[in-house]
Formats: C-alpha cells, structure tokens, sequence
C-alpha cells in the first residue's frame, strides 16, 4: 500500500480537499501509476458539481493525466514499471465489437456501459480515513498514484514531457480529433468553432492541420481571441458584438453557411446555433461540449431534413491505446503545437485554484 496525497471530492457542490489516501497495490490485470501531471478539463467541473451521470461521491476525480508505472499486477505484459503512460477515459478492451470496428472508439467497457466508479472487480483501491473512495472513469488522475485496468492505458514514447502531454488524455485529443476523425475536415473549407477552451482551442489545432481555409472561432470571452489566432482562427467573433443570432452572422460571413461546424461548450442553445450554422445540405456539426446529465434538445426538423449531418463525438474518435502514442510521436515530431494551450501550471495543492481560474476563464 503507498500512502500519498489525492485531491477527494465529498459531496457535490463542495471544494476539492487534499487528504493523505492510501493507495492498494494493482490487482491481476491492473497498473499502478506515480501521477506526474494533470490537466483541468470542464468534465470534472460537471463531476463536481453533481452533473456527471452515475457518478457516486466520495470520488476522486481527474481524468487528463500523464505518469510513470510503478508496478502491475499479474499477468500484465504490455507495461513494466517505469515507462510512461496516459491513462485513458475511454478504454480499448480489444475485445467488444466497438473495439472491433474499426469505425468505432467507444469500447463498450466505457463508462456509458458500465460504471467506473470502481475499478471492473467492483472494489476501489483508494481508501481515506477508512472510508473507501470511488475511481472516476476509473482513472482518477488527482491522486499522486492511481490504480487503472491495463486496458485502460497507453504506454507513450520514453521522451515525451509528461507534464505538456497529459492533456492527451482528453482535451487536446478530443478537439484535434473531433476535427481529423469525426467532422473529416477537407483541405479548403470553412469551419466555425463554438467555445474555445482547452478543447475548442483543440479543434481549431485539428482544423488548421487537416487544411481548412478559414477557422470562425466564436467565444463570449474575447481574451480568448488571441490564443485562437495564434493557433490558426483566420476570424473571432463576440454573439455578444450582434444583434442578430449568430447563425445569421456565419451565415452571411460565408454564403451559405460554414462546412464544418463544432460545438464546444455544451449548452443546448449553442448546439442548435452550431447545427444552423452550417451549410444546409452538406455541412457537418459536430457535438463536442457535454450537456449535464437528463438535458434534452428540440429542433426544427428542417435543420436536418435539407440533408445537414449532426454527428457527436468521444475523446475526438480515437481508439485510444493504439492512436495516442502515435499522436504523442506526431507532437514530439513538431506537426502541432499543443503547449499553447497550457495557460497555467500550479502545484498539486492548489488544485481548487485551477478550478477557478477554469469557472473564471482563464
Ligand atoms: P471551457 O470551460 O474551458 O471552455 C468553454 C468555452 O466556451 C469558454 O471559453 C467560454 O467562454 C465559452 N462559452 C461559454 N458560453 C458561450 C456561449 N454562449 N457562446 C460562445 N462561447 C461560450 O471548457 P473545455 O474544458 O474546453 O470543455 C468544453 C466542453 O467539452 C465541455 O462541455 C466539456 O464537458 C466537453 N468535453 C467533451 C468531451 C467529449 O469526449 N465529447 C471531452 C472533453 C470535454
Ligand atoms: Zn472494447
């Protein structure tokens, strides 16, 4: 058993409290991994405050994290102690039909299958107080070690900085793949990015190398301009700045609307606005940003009639184990600059500022 700090959520709605967890050594088939550096992604924001569906509480949350084995349980071959690794929120079992589709990322031990508030034995390895705690998405990267399923992560280039490339393990990979995998953006063609956040900033990454010609982002919060622009936006634009919806703003900025529309902030208002946005028979809207649990949209059906395409997305379409060494490789090879999206770095004891500079965004 090691003994180390985690970051425990205890209800939903409160502060994240930093508390000494005890850590049980991986059982057949798991990982245990030292925890070098994690991401903030909104997902947690909806665990916390109680807006993640089938999540129990106390957890421990964290799902975008990069760390070092320290050992496996019996039985695992694919990983000794001491390489580098992401773990993944979304599993690749290797075994169920979405693992053998090669259209599909969604392995069917996803948590939308099956809860991952504990790990698939249905125990926890984390203990506090003498209470067990839950897992979340059974990686919970806001402890300094975490026990994951070995199917559940990825072992990564020995070189690769593990404190720039944990935002593989969600963020970046699901907007630069939203854009590559999902929407298939073509060389040439106008997109529009809704929300521009760790993964909004992402897709306009992923639109950028896939070749489109011009990048709409489009934010409530203009300091997030900049960082777009630098990223490839050739335009941003405030809804606030317009008295008409901002589906006619696109509109009029493209002729008929953009090809590729992206929706990254997860509420229905902007969903709609995004499906709009886009060309009526051929564009494509993609849904990225996660409404909270027991929403619903409506739509006029004409949206889609005249032939529009209204696709979501998980973590961007990637099968995770095989794709995200091959997408760190491409980042140590320089095909994307993914350290601009990094705003802030703190250490592990102010967890909860990092929550507020995310609600405060920035
Ligand atoms: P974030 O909070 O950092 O960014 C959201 C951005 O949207 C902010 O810049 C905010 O100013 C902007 N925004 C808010 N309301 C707006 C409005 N009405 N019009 C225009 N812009 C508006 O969030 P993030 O971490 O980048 O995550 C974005 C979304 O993606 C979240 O809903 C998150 O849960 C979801 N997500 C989905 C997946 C997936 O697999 N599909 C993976 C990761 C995150
Ligand atoms: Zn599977």
């Amino acid at each position: 058993v090691i003994r180390c700090r985690a970051a425990v959520a205890w209800a939903p709605g409160k502060p994240l409290s930093v508390e000494e967890v005890e850590v049980a050594p991986p059982k057949a088939g798991e990982v245990r991994i030292k925890i070098v550096a994690t991401g903030i992604c909104r997902t947690d924001e909806h665990l916390l405050q109680g807006c993640f569906p089938s999540a129990e509480f106390p957890v421990i949350p964290g799902h975008e994290g990069a760390g070092i084995v320290e050992s496996v349980g019996e039985g695992v071959t694919s990983m000794k102690p001491g390489d580098k690794v992401i773990p993944l929120c979304i599993p690749q079992c290797g075994e169920c039909s979405f693992c053998l589709n090669p259209e599909s990322n969604f392995c069917q031990k996803s948590h939308i299958s099956e809860p991952q508030n504990l790990l698939p034995d249905k125990t926890s390895r984390f203990t506090c107080k003498g209470k067990q705690i839950h897992h979340f998405l059974w990686i919970s990267t806001f402890a300094e070690y975490t026990v994951v399923p070995e199917y559940s992560v990825a072992k990564i280039d020995a070189a690769a900085p593990l404190e720039k490339v944990c935002l593989f393990g969600c963020g970046f990979s699901t907007g630069y793949g939203a854009a590559i995998n999902t929407a298939k953006v073509k060389p040439g063609s106008t997109c529009a990015v809704f929300g521009l956040g760790g993964v909004g900033l992402s897709v306009v990454i992923g639109c950028k190398v896939a070749g489109a010609a011009r990048i709409i982002a489009v934010d409530i919060n203009k300091d997030k301009f900049a960082k777009a622009k630098e990223l490839g936006a050739t335009d941003c634009i405030n809804p606030r700045d317009f008295k008409k919806p901002i589906q006619e703003v696109l509109t009029e900025m493209t002729g008929q609307g953009v090809d590729y529309s992206f929706e990254v902030i997860g509420h229905a208002d902007t969903m709609i606005a995004a499906l709009a946005s886009c060309n009526m028979n051929t564009g494509v809207c993609v849904m990225v940003g996660e409404l909270d649990s027991g929403s619903e949209i409506s739509i006029d059906p004409m949206l889609l009639l005249t032939g529009r395409t209204w696709k979501g997305t998980m973590l961007g379409g990637w099968k995770m184990r095989e794709c995200l060494p091959k997408l760190v490789s491409s980042y140590l090879e320089k095909k994307f600059n993914s350290d601009l999206l990094i705003t802030h770095t703190l250490p592990f004891a102010k967890v909860n500022e990092g929550f507020e500079l995310l609600r405060a965004g920035k």
